[in-house]
C-alpha cells in the first residue's frame, strides 16, 4: 500500500480528482455522477436526520433495508433471502468487499482476481495475507481465456472475485465464462465474491447474478451498494447477500470495521430499492446514452473504443494516436487539456499491464455538457500531446 518513496500512496482516484481540482479540469476520472438521488430519497435521509436518526444502526443494518435487499434479490432475481440471516448492510460496497476478503483468506490464500480489477481487491487481499492470482481480461470484449482461469485456480484458492458488470471496462461476462468461474470454484473449495455495483446500469437487456447460475449460490457472496444505482455514492450504503453460514461469517468481520452504517440513508435506500421498474429502465437508459455520446467523442480522437455494455466508464486505447504509456499522458491531461482520465494499466499487475498501457478511462456518468466539452478538447489537443509524449 506505500508508494515508491515508501510513504503512504493516494490511490489513484484521489490523485486524479485533486489534478482535476488543481488544475480546474473536467474530471471524468473517479466514478461519481453528476446525477443527484431521487428527491424523495434525499427527503427521507434529511427527515430522518432531523428526527433524531444520528445514533448507531444495528450491526446488520435496520430492518427495513434488510428486508428491501431481500425483496429486491426476489424481485429481480427470483433469489429468496432472509432478511434476519442472509443479509448484512454494510458501509458502501468497499466494507462488504473488506470484510469478504478478510473473513475467508488466510495468509498464504490465493484471491483470483479477472485483471484489471478495481483498487480495493488487490489492497486488501494484500492486508489480509492472501496472494493475488490475477486471469487476464483480454481486449475487445474482455472476457478471460478459460485456461488461463484453469491454470490460476488451485486448492489454496480461498476466493475468486468476479466483478460483473465490469469496472473498468464496461462488460459483461458470457453464460459460458460465468459457467466456468462457478466450475473453478467448486473444483477448489473457494468462495465467489460477486460484485455488482453496476446491477442495474445494464444497457441493454438484464443483469444476471452469478449466485443464479446452478451450483453458485451456497458458495457466493453477492456485493451491492446504493451509490451506483441511486447517483449516492456519498452515503456509503452497501450489503452483502448469500447463505446465511457465509454471511454470518462476512457480518463477524463487518462488526469489527465500522460497527454499524448510516442510519438516515438506509431508510432512504430501502425505499430506492423498491422504486418501479420504470425508474430503473431509465436510469441505465441514461447511462447508455452517455456512453454513446462520450464513445463518439473518443473515436474522433482516432482512438479505438471499446463500447461498454453496463456501468460508469468507457475505455478507450490511444495506441492508434501514438500513446504506449496512458499513465504518463494522465498525469499530463489535467494541465494540457482540462480533462481527467484514469489510466487502465493502474488496474493491472506487470506481468499484464501491458496488455492496457496504451487504454484510458472516461467516465459517462456525468452532464452532456461536461462530456461534450471533454472530447471536444481530447479531439484537438490530443494528437499533438501524444505525438509529442513520442517524441
Ligand atoms: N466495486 C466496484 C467495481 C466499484 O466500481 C466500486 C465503486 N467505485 C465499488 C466496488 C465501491 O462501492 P462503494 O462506493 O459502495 O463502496
Ligand atoms: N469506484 C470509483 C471508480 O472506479 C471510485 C471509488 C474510489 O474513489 N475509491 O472510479
Amino acid at each position: 500500500l506505500l508508494g515508491a518513496s515508501g510513504a503512504p500512496a493516494p490511490t489513484i482516484f484521489e490523485e486524479m480528482t485533486a489534478l482535476a481540482q488543481a488544475h480546474g479540469a473536467l474530471n471524468l476520472g473517479q466514478g461519481f455522477p453528476d446525477d443527484e438521488p431521487p428527491r424523495p430519497l434525499r427527503e427521507i435521509a434529511a427527515a430522518g436526520i432531523a428526527a433524531g436518526a444520528n445514533q448507531y444502526a444495528p450491526g446488520s443494518g435496520i430492518l427495513p433495508l434488510r428486508e428491501a435487499i431481500a425483496a429486491h434479490q426476489e424481485r429481480f432475481y427470483g433469489l429468496t433471502l432472509s432478511p434476519a440471516t442472509d443479509v448484512v448492510v454494510t458501509t458502501g460496497a468497499t466494507e462488504a468487499i473488506a470484510a469478504t476478503l478478510l473473513a475467508f483468506c488466510t495468509p498464504g490464500s490465493n484471491v483470483v482476481v479477472l485483471e484489471p480489477f478495481y483498487d480495493s481487491y488487490g489492497a486488501i487481499a494484500r492486508l489480509a495475507g492472501a496472494e493475488l492470482n490475477p486471469v487476464p481480461l483480454h481486449a475487445p470484449d474482455f472476457q478471460p481465456r478459460l485456461e488461463d482461469l484453469e491454470a490460476a485456480v488451485d486448492e489454496n484458492t480461498a476466493v475468486i472475485i468476479v466483478n460483473d458488470p465490469h469496472n473498468p471496462t464496461g462488460a459483461r461476462f458470457t453464460e459460458a465464462t460465468r459457467r466456468a468461474l462457478v466450475a473453478a470454484a467448486q473444483r477448489s473449495g473457494a468462495v465467489l465474491l460477486a460484485d455488482e455495483v453496476y446491477e442495474h446500469l445494464v444497457f441493454d437487456g438484464e443483469h444476471r447474478p452469478l449466485a443464479a447460475v446452478p451450483g453458485a449460490f451456497d458458495r457466493t457472496v453477492t456485493v451491492s451498494s446504493g451509490g451506483k444505482t441511486f447517483s449516492a455514492t456519498g452515503w456509503k450504503i452497501g450489503w452483502a447477500t448469500g447463505p446465511s453460514d457465509l454471511i454470518s461469517a462476512v457480518r463477524t468481520v463487518k462488526q469489527f470495521l465500522s460497527y454499524s452504517s448510516g442510519p438516515a440513508y438506509q431508510p432512504a435506500i430501502a425505499e430506492g430499492l423498491g422504486l418501479p421498474e420504470s425508474f430503473f429502465r431509465e436510469r441505465a437508459a441514461s447511462l447508455a446514452s452517455r456512453a454513446v455520446l462520450l464513445g463518439d467523442g473518443l473515436e474522433s480522437t482516432g482512438a479505438t473504443v471499446f463500447r461498454p455494455q453496463a456501468g460508469y466508464f468507457v475505455v478507450a486505447d490511444l495506441a492508434p494516436l501514438g500513446v504506449t504509456d496512458a499513465t504518463a499522458l494522465a498525469r499530463r491531461l489535467p494541465a494540457a487539456l482540462g480533462v481527467v482520465g484514469i489510466p487502465v494499466g493502474v488496474f493491472a499487475t506487470p506481468p499484464h499491464e501491458g496488455l492496457y498501457a496504451s487504454m484510458l478511462r472516461l467516465a459517462h456518468c456525468k452532464r452532456e455538457d461536461v462530456i461534450v466539452q471533454a472530447t471536444a478538447r481530447l479531439r484537438d489537443g490530443l494528437p499533438s500531446l501524444a505525438s509529442a509524449q513520442k517524441g
